[in-house]
């Protein structure tokens, strides 16, 4: 499902990754992904649909929907593809499988950054295998300017080791850890599915195709 971009083709490409449940996808995602995009000047950002995510409740609608619409979020979206490869499999979607599959199919040089939110990235030390994700991406740690908090004890040494100063410093293919500060926008998958659930609008909070998948499918109608 995934697009090549041949922006760069005789060079390694930059490639990113966002993944999530997408339950629905919305512009905070969207306009996330594409600010990284720019800043890092990636090839393509791959957004990666969860299945059975190992870390939180089951999402509300099916995987083919939250697929579907993330899909028609990036139709017209250049730089931003959809990898469907974490539904394919019958199992739960933990990123080190991801990235391993991922790196079967890019060349050794090509360079994958994994974009982690701060709380995501604090979480790390129960991820499955987590200390071998850098042998495949980097990780790009996604942080708010008004954050204030400190790494885990766990993962102050790997942060001392492999921390760069800049994104713009991240080089080769993987092994490094970079912080890119961003302003989210105010906009989360829960706060949406529950002014579907009371009859409001969602209208400006995700894309219009998005929305108009949404009512076709009476998704998101019943209970939060
Ligand atoms: P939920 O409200 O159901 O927990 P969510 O809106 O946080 O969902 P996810 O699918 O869980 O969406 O998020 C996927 C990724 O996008 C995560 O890394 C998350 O931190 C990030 N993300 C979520 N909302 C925003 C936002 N408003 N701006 C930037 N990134 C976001």
């Amino acid at each position: 499902m995934a697009r090549r971009s041949d922006a760069r083709p005789s060079e390694a490409r930059r490639i990113g990754i966002l993944g999530g449940t997408f339950d629905p996808v919305h512009i905070g995602h969207l306009r996330s992904a594409v600010e990284v995009a720019e800043a890092l000047q990636l090839d393509e950002l791959r957004l990666i649909p969860s299945a059975r995510p190992p870390h939180r409740n089951a999402p509300q609608v099916s995987a083919q929907d939250r697929l579907a619409m993330v899909t028609l979020a990036v139709a017209d979206a250049d730089v931003l593809v959809v990898d469907d490869r974490e539904l394919q499999r019958d199992k739960p979607s933990y990123s080190i499988d991801t990235l391993e599959s991922l790196r079967g199919e890019l060349s050794a040089d090509d360079q994958l950054f994994l974009l982690l939110g701060w709380d995501a990235f604090c979480g790390l030390p129960s991820w499955q295998r987590w200390e071998e994700l850098l042998q495949h991406c980097h990780i790009l740690v996604l942080q708010r300017p008004d954050a204030d908090s400190e790494a885990p004890e766990a993962l102050r040494d790997l942060l001392a080791a492999r921390s760069v100063s800049t994104p713009s410093a991240l080089e080769g293919p993987s092994g490094q850890i970079a912080f890119i500060w961003q302003t989210p926008l105010a906009v989360s998958a829960t706060q949406i599915r529950a002014l579907l659930a009371s009859g409001k609008s969602a209208r400006f909070l995700v894309p219009d195709t998005v929305l108009a998948y949404i009512h076709a499918h009476g998704l998101y109608r019943g209970a939060n």
